[in-house]
C-alpha cells in the first residue's frame, strides 16, 4: 500500500520505518526541514532500540522517503497517517489542535482517490469530526474517511512495539474504512487483538488508558512513602500485589513521578474533558497533583543529603524521562535538576544517551560529564534520576574514591542496596526505612 506519515517523530518515524518494513511504499511528512534534510542525509533524528537498522534497509531499498512537500506525500496515498504533535496549552493544558487542523487544511488539497487519514497523534474526543469538517470544506468532492488509530508504542521500544503490539485500536465509523486498515494491519491479523470501535470510543480509549497507567505510578510512589513511614519494603508489597492478576505486575516500581511527553499531557487533557463535559474526574485531579508534588519532594530528599553544605556538588545519573530513550521533554529529572539549581547546587549530569536533548533544556548551567563515573567526581552527593541499565554496572569503590562524600540517593532502585552499604555509602532509596 501507499502511505504518508505526516509528522517524523518519535510516533511518526518509527511507524513509518515499521510501514515500510512490512513491504509498503512510505513516504514522511515533516515541515522540519532539519530533520528531513537529517534523514535524507541517512541520518536518525532519534534514538530508538533497533530503529538504525530498518531504516537504513528501508531506505536503501526504496521502500521509505522523506520529504517537507504535504503533496508529494499525500498525493495517490491510500493511507496517510498523522503523527504530529498534540502539545498541552499552556494556560488550560487542554490538547493543542493547532498542528492537527493546520495538517489536515494542508494534506486536504492533495486527497485523490479514495483516501484514509488515520489521525495516530493523541487526540481529544470528537476530533475524527473535527478533522472530517476541515477536509470536507477544503476539498468538498474528496473521496475520504477519517478513522482514530491511537499509538501504545513506549518509546525507547518502539520499534519492538510496532511488531509486537498489545493491541491495535480502530476508531472507524465507515466499512470502507474499516476494509482498508484490515488490509493494512493483515500482517498482524491473528496475532494480536485488532479491535474496531466507534471512533470516539477509540479516541478515548487512549486517553482512559494512559490515565489509568498514570494513576498507577502515583499509586505505587504513595505506597512507597507509605512503606517508609511503616516499615515495610515497597519491592516486597508491589512483588505480593503483582502477583493477583487483576493487579498485574507492571507499572508497580516506585520512581520520582511520571513524566515524558505523553503521561502528564495526556492526565492533563482528559482532566480538562471531564471538566468540559461536566463529568467528575477527581482520581486523575490527584493523580496529576500527587505526581507534581512528587517531583518537588524528590528534590529535598536529595537535598536533605546534603543539609549544611553551601553550595553542594550534586551528582546525576540520568536525564532522559525513563531508561532507554533520548527524550527529556517534562522528564522528572528535568524538573528535579532546575528545583536543585535554584536551591544554590552544582549539578554534574551524564546520560548515555539524552545528553544532546538534556542540553537543550538545561543549557550550560550544569556541567555534562563523559561518563558515568567522572559525573561524581568531588561529589557530596549521587542521585540515579532514570533507570538505565548501564548503572547497574557501576563501580562503586571508583566511584566512591571520585567522590567527596559517599553518598547516594537512589529514586530508581539502580544500585545494589546491600553493595553500596559494604562500599561504604551511605544509601537512600524510595519506599525502604
Ligand atoms: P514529535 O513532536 O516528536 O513529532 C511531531 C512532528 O510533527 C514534528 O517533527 C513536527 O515538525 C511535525 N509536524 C507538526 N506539524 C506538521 C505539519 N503540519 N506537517 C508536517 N509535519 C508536522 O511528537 P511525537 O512524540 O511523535 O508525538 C506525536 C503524537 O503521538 C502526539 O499526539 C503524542 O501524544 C502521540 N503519542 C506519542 C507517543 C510517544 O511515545 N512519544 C506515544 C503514543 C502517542
Amino acid at each position: 500500500m501507499k502511505i504518508g506519515v505526516v509528522g517524523t517523530g518519535y510516533v511518526g518515524l518509527p511507524t513509518g520505518v515499521g510501514l515500510a518494513e512490512l513491504g509498503n511504499e512510505v513516504i514522511c511528512i515533516d515541515k522540519d526541514e532539519n530533520k528531513i534534510s537529517s534523514l535524507n542525509e541517512g541520518k536518525l533524528t532519534i534514538f530508538e532500540d533497533g530503529l538504525e537498522e530498518l531504516f537504513v534497509k528501508n531506505v536503501t531499498n526504496g521502500r521509505i522517503r522523506f520529504t517537507t512537500s504535504m503533496q508529494e506525500g499525500v498525493e495517490n496515498a491510500d493511507v496517510v497517517i498523522l503523527a504530529v504533535g498534540t502539545p498541552p496549552n499552556p494556560v488550560t493544558k487542554e490538547a493543542d489542535m493547532k498542528y492537527i487542523h493546520a495538517a489536515a487544511e494542508e494534506l486536504a488539497h492533495y486527497i485523490t482517490g479514495y483516501t484514509v487519514i488515520a489521525v495516530k497523534s493523541t487526540v481529544p474526543v470528537n476530533t475524527g469530526d473535527s478533522v472530517e469538517n476541515i477536509i470536507a470544506g477544503q476539498h468538498p468532492k474528496g473521496e475520504f474517511d477519517v478513522v482514530s488509530l491511537p499509538e501504545f508504542l513506549r518509546e525507547g521500544f518502539a520499534i519492538h512495539d510496532f511488531f509486537n503490539p498489545d493491541r491495535i485500536i480502530v476508531g472507524a465509523n465507515s466499512e470502507r474504512a474499516k476494509a482498508l486498515i484490515a488490509k493494512l494491519y493483515e500482517p498482524f491479523a491473528g496475532k494480536t487483538n485488532i479491535l474496531y470501535v466507534h471512533r470516539r470510543s477509540s479516541e478515548t480509549i487512549k486517553y482512559a488508558s494512559n490515565a489509568f497507567l498514570a494513576m498507577k505510578i502515583q499509586y505505587i510512589n504513595e505506597m512507597a512513602d507509605f512503606c517508609e513511614k511503616s516499615g515495610a519494603d515497597i519491592y516486597e508489597v508491589a512483588q505480593g500485589m503483582g502477583l493477583d492478576t487483576r493487579i498485574g505486575n507492571k507499572f508497580l516500581n516506585p520512581g520520582p513521578g511520571y513524566g515524558g511527553f505523553c503521561f502528564p499531557k495526556d492526565t492533563n487533557a482528559m482532566a480538562y474533558m471531564g471538566r468540559t463535559y461536566g463529568v467528575d474526574l477527581s482520581l486523575i485531579e490527584a493523580t496529576i497533583r500527587g505526581n507534581d508534588k512528587r517531583k518537588i519532594n524528590m528534590a529535598e530528599r536529595i537535598l536533605s543529603a546534603v543539609k549544611g553544605i553551601s553550595n553542594p556538588k550534586i551528582a546525576v545519573l540520568g536525564t532522559a524521562f525513563k531508561g532507554g530513550t533520548d527524550d527529556c521533554r517534562e522528564s522528572p529529572a528535568m524538573q528535579i535538576i532546575q528545583i536543585l539549581l535554584q536551591q544554590g547546587a552544582k549539578i554534574a549530569v551524564y546520560d548515555p544517551k539524552a545528553m544532546e536533548n538534556a542540553h537543550k533544556i538545561l543549557g550550560d548551567g550544569v556541567i555534562y560529564a563523559s561518563n558515568m563515573h567522572d559525573v561524581a567526581q568531588n561529589a557530596d552527593v549521587l542521585a540515579v534520576l532514570t533507570e538505565w541499565e548501564d548503572f547497574k554496572s557501576l563501580d562503586l569503590i571508583r566511584l566512591k574514591n571520585l567522590m567527596k562524600t559517599p553518598k547516594i540517593v537512589d529514586l530508581r532502585h539502580i544500585i545494589n542496596r546491600e553493595a553500596a552499604k559494604e562500599a561504604g555509602f551511605e544509601i537512600c532509596s524510595l519506599g525502604i526505612k
